[in-house]
């Protein structure tokens, strides 16, 4: 089908090279990569593609476990589109270009005296990715990253430059916030930010029976609360951050503290976990329980993103389900039955969190309040045995996987988790219907 000439192919493109995410579960072979500055540059890019019959994939930051972002087509890069395209400091809304990634945001929005409502455990991500695949943190008050987006422009599968906001496209809102990379090429992404706050930071050593016992009280009573089940022990690090005016009196940890407990201890002290786990398995129970003594015992107050955001330097994999907020307790007894039962030995603490019902269509906390139980091995583990039981488990529960989290559905049983799901695909045919935005494993989630 292909008539297209070498005259014809966009200069931006280059010969392809290996493509890995940062978990090291999925690589692929793009046949060309682009890294465009420019938004005509994307459109001759699609344009092209359409015409050769290949497919597009833009990636972010290669931060997503499942192949979502994997391509034997074009890979797009666009990593140059970024910082900012406008702000509207009346509103305390800013348009950021696609690739910009969420750690250069504090010094972005510093000007304005603005911030991001919520964010997750980390800041690597580009904006467009994150909310591509529905990234959240934890606040039983708070959505995702996608529900704090009002206006989103994209090149759509002809080429055609479309802007949704509330008021121009805005039926379309609720798809192209969290879009999964199936509708178009993100341009850029308007944010409703807050004034800028701070956290006041509370981690503490407890017992797990006691947090299930009360959790929808202890994941209602703060702002931001989340915990870290240490499997083998009934010991739990809990962090409960509570939101205080920007200027508020900081007290922020000192650099060395802050070094031995979010480097030395959690990431370092991890890394050896594991490794001694793979060496000497049985040892993992023991390591575990001294882990919960020796990390999550502080008080800080900071701003807000530098309480949200934790470094990672362990590489790893993730399986993380959203389920209805009331029933966090009894999936997480029955994965601590699991272990038990397997024999299994697990370095990693499990993480729960809580976000907000949302609007957003292929939100995992779409119409309800969610609670999240995620479950993570060493890259150099093979996770599946662990992640397919705990993930029966969840399904019990109507659990709902992160689209960028690993996990074993595909579309025929994901459309019935989603009321909205034919809405999207309706979305899909609409704007990219010849799939120049596909991939396997969009096939996979969405059909073909
Ligand atoms: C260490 C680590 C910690 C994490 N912590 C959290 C967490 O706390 N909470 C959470 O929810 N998730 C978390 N994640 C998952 C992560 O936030 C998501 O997978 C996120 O999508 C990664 O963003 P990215 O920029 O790397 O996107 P990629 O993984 O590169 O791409 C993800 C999807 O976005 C699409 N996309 C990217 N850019 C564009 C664009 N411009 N236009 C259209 N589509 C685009 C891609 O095509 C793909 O479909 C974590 C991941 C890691 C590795």
């Amino acid at each position: 089908m292909s008539t297209e000439t070498v005259e014809s192919r966009p200069g931006v493109l280059a010969p392809g090279g290996i493509w890995r995410n940062w978990g090291r579960s999925e690589s692929s072979t793009p046949t060309w990569i682009a890294r465009p500055t420019n938004v005509g540059e994307i459109v001759d890019i699609v344009k092209w593609a359409a015409a050769t019959g290949l497919t597009v994939k833009t990636v972010g930051a290669g931060h997503s476990f499942t192949a979502i972002a994997a391509t034997d087509g074009v890979l797009l890069d666009v990593g140059w589109i970024e910082g900012v395209v406008a702000v509207d400091e009346a509103l305390g809304r800013v348009t950021l270009g696609a690739g910009t990634n969420l750690h250069q945001l504090p010094d972005i929005l510093r000007p304005y005296g603005l911030a991001l409502a919520n964010m997750g455990d980390i800041d690597r991500q580009t904006i467009a990715g994150a909310i591509s695949t529905g990234t959240h943190g934890t606040g039983a008050r708070f959505g995702g990253l996608a529900t704090q987006v009002v206006g989103v422009t994209l090149v759509t599968g002809d080429g055609s430059i479309l802007r949704v906001t509330e008021t121009t496209n805005a039926e379309l809102l609720p798809a192209v916030r969290l879009g999964l990379g199936a509708l178009g090429v993100i341009i850029d992404v308007t944010v409703q930010c807050v004034p800028a706050f701070l956290l006041s930071a509370v981690e503490r050593p407890e017992k797990l029976d006691a947090v299930l016992a009360e959790f929808e009280h202890r994941a209602t009573a703060v702002d931001h609360f989340e915990f870290y089940w240490w499997p083998h022990t009934d010991g739990v690090s809990t962090k409960s951050n509570t939101r205080l005016p920007g200027d508020a009196e900081r007290s922020p940890l000192h650099p060395v503290g802050e070094w031995w407990e979010d480097r030395l201890l959690s990431n370092g002290a991890l890394a050896l976990m594991c490794t001694v786990g793979r060496i000497a398995p049985n040892a993992t129970p023991a390591i575990n329980r001294l882990a919960t003594t020796l990390v999550g015992n502080r008080d800080f107050t900071d701003h807000s993103h530098r309480v949200f955001v934790s470094p990672r330097t362990v590489r790893f994999r993730e399986m993380e389900y959203s389920i209805p907020r009331s029933a966090v307790p009894a999936a997480l007894r029955e994965v601590r039955a699991l272990i038990e039962d397997r024999g299994w030995r697990i370095s990693f603490p499990i993480e729960v969190r809580v976000t907000a019902a949302d609007p957003n269509w292929l939100s995992t906390a779409h119409g309800r309040d969610s609670g999240y139980i995620a479950v993570h091995r060493h890259f150099r583990d093979d996770p599946e045995e662990y992640f397919r039981a705990v993930e029966a488990i969840m399904r019990g529960y109507g659990g709902r996987p992160h689209w960028g989290k690993m996990h074993y559905h595909d579309a025929d049983s994901l459309a019935g988790l989603y009321p909205h799901f034919a809405d999207f695909v309706t979305v899909r045919d609409r704007l990219d219907p010849a799939r120049v935005f596909a991939n396997p494993y969009l096939t996979r989630v969405l059909g073909a």
